[in-house]
């Protein structure tokens, strides 16, 4: 059994590098939210988990194991943190965030060598997620911009990626 490795962990800085690498900006562990989030985009009103298959007991997945010594301790320990996660995932949902877990099999073993897809899904959740009162008034400012510039033969308007 290896000991507890809470903060900081190669995959969750994986994960945060590749997500700071497309652009995206985040705040980790945050102490305010529930269940003091791994990473939380403030912009898609989006937190991401990356969870341990062990401790955070991932169903149907080989890492999340019973421990054949000390059984009763680890099945109380494990169960304890899984309803905890549950009650974490509620509060986070009623605030208005949406929740996204990934796990540490996807980064460590899945995606080994390729992450790509991971972060393509990843990315597509987020984006999928910004609040629609942004975009509006991104259309709003556009059209402004293009009866100002009507008169100076402006070839093209310049679209920001996000
Ligand atoms: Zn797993």
């Amino acid at each position: 059994m290896s000991k507890i490795r809470s903060k900081n962990t190669k995959p969750e800085m994986t994960l945060r590098k590749a997500l700071f690498a497309r652009s995206f900006r985040y705040r980790v562990n945050d102490k305010n939210l529930p269940g003091k989030p791994d990473i939380v985009l403030p912009k898609y009103k989006t937190i991401i988990f990356l969870h341990g298959c062990f401790w955070h007991r991932h169903e149907g997945c080989k890492y999340a194991y019973t421990p054949k010594t000390n059984t009763k301790f680890w099945v109380d320990k494990i169960t304890s943190n899984s309803e905890r996660d549950k009650t974490n995932l509620q509060k986070l949902t009623a605030l208005g965030w949406n929740v996204l877990i990934v796990w540490e099999c996807e980064i460590r073993h899945t995606y080994k060598h390729n992450l790509t897809p991971l972060i393509d899904r990843v990315e597509a959740e987020i984006l999928g997620n910004r609040p629609k009162k942004i975009s509006m008034k991104f259309y709003e400012l556009k059209e402004d911009e293009i009866l100002m510039v009507a008169e100076e033969h402006v070839p093209f308007l310049r679209i920001p990626k996000h």
